[in-house]
């Protein structure tokens, strides 16, 4: 047995990327957690000839464990089963009581439609009720039930996990499924994959391939850990995977990054700035923030409101694109933009403190830039920004962006700065 395992996410909107594949990601990181190393996720479209070979591939790739997603549904593109079946040589079989038991759901779920067509529900209930012969039935969450198909034996075929596609099924029914004896065939004696982040601001990601060089150099065995880079939002995140009996290698890398970087981390336990951004607003005595943006147009305010409880914290947000918007609302004053212009440091730090009065906060911020493609001079180009944190102290901070990329890159990224900035002058203030 090899341990790994294969993932076939099915669906043709998945593949079109009109619905984000959020199975996949689900269902390898529980495979971490079970000690299992998970070793391709293959996206495949409803049709029958390309889920077959992708679960043919995945078995020549040496995976001891399939997981199938979605195409368990009643219709007639919902074929994960029967191909399924073909894969593992097994006939398909109509199980009566399986039959029995999606007829009553369905029966209970029809209730509140009388003018359902009763023969296509139950054709529907027959295709769902057929499953291939030998396989456990994982009991339906919606009306399709999951199926662990094993090998015929004396095949050296993977155990095949079906389960269905939408992520409210597929979550709750995976409990059962670890619980199936081709699960614990392959995690007995296994122990789960650590995973630790760091999290970095503030540099290019060419350093972190620069640390990671000097990390082996000064003796730290970093090929006994899997490091991994991203670039994400402006910020680098490194993710490391490990046995656990590697800790204390892996505390020795981040401990290594921490003295590298004693700027640029910000994170070792892979909290996100806005989580900390929250947490220091929250702390006694809490604080209140507000905002005022131009450039990024509320883009702030909905990153500060994504996290649960916001509400305590954030008063409001204005959105001022106009200049009278700057002076009437957030209280900038008109000389102020005619002498430096809407996107200067005095109107960044205007806004800042103008939408902390406005809106009776104790810290403000403000943002002002050009987002482009069009509105850029040679003095003020696209990408430069401008933004500003202000405490009801007098205390501020500023920062000055030319950012590359996109209107919405470069959007997204001020977003990201902002953040910081926020929570770099709660710190500095003694938070
Ligand atoms: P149903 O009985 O709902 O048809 P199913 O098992 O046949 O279930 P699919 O038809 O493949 O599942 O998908 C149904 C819906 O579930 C999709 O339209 C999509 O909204 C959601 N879904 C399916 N697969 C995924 C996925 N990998 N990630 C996120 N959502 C998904
Ligand atoms: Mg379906």
């Amino acid at each position: 047995m090899s341990g790994r395992a294969g993932i076939v996410v099915t669906g043709t909107e998945v593949l079109t990327g009109r619905v984000v594949d959020r199975n996949g990601p689900w269902c390898s990181e529980r495979l971490r957690e079970l000690g299992i190393d998970h070793e391709s996720t293959v996206v495949v479209g409803d049709r029958p000839a390309d889920i077959l070979a992708a679960l043919r591939w995945l078995a020549a790739e040496g995976c001891s464990i399939l997981i199938t997603s979605g195409g368990l549904g009643p219709t007639e593109d919902d074929l994960t089963a029967t191909v399924v079946g073909e894969f593992q040589g097994r006939p398909m079989v109509v199980d009566e009581p399986l039959h029995a038991s999606i007829k009553a759901i369905l029966a209970r779920l029809t209730a509140r439609w009388p003018n359902v067509d009763q023969k296509s529900i139950a054709a529907g209930n027959l295709k769902q009720a057929t499953i291939p012969e030998g396989a456990t039935i994982l009991e339906p969450i919606g009306t399709a039930p999951g199926l662990v198909v094993p090998p015929l034996d004396g095949s050296d075929n993977p155990t095949v996990v079906v389960l269905p596609g939408p992520p409210s099924e597929l979550i709750p029914m995976w409990a059962a499924a670890v619980e199936t004896e081709a699960f614990v065939s392959v995690t007995a004696g296994r122990r789960t994959i650590e995973q630790s982040m760091l999290r970095l601001f503030g540099i290019p990601e060419s350093e972190i391939a620069a640390t990671l060089r000097s990390a082996r150099d000064s003796g730290i065995d970093i090929d006994a850990l899997e490091i991994t880079t991203c670039l994400r939002r402006g910020e680098i995140e490194v993710v490391t995977r490990f046995a656990p009996d590697q800790q204390v290698l892996y505390d020795s890398f981040a401990q290594f990054v921490a003295d590298e970087y004693p700027e640029a981390l910000f994170s070792i336990d892979g909290t996100t700035v806005d989580y900390q951004l929250a947490e220091l607003l929250k702390a006694s005595p809490p604080l209140t923030i507000a905002l005022a943006e131009s450039c990024t147009g509320g883009l702030v305010a909905a990153r500060l409101t994504e996290l649960p409880g916001a509400s305590a914290y954030f008063r409001g947000g204005l959105v001022v694109y106009s200049n009278e918007a700057k002076s009437r609302l957030a209280g900038v004053p008109e000389e102020l933009i005619a002498e430096h212009g809407a996107v200067s440091e005095e109107v960044a730090v205007a806004l800042a403190a103008g939408a902390r009065k406005a809106l009776n906060a104790d810290l403000g911020v403000g943002v002002t830039g050009i987002a482009g493609p069009d509105g850029g001079t040679e003095e003020k180009p696209v990408g430069l920004v401008w933004c500003a944190a202000s405490l009801s102290s007098g205390e501020h901070a500023v920062r000055k962006l030319q950012l590359p990329g996109s209107r919405q890159v470069i959007r997204d990224r001020t977003t990201t700065v902002v953040m910081h900035l926020a929570a770099g002058l709660l710190r500095s203030s003694g938070r």
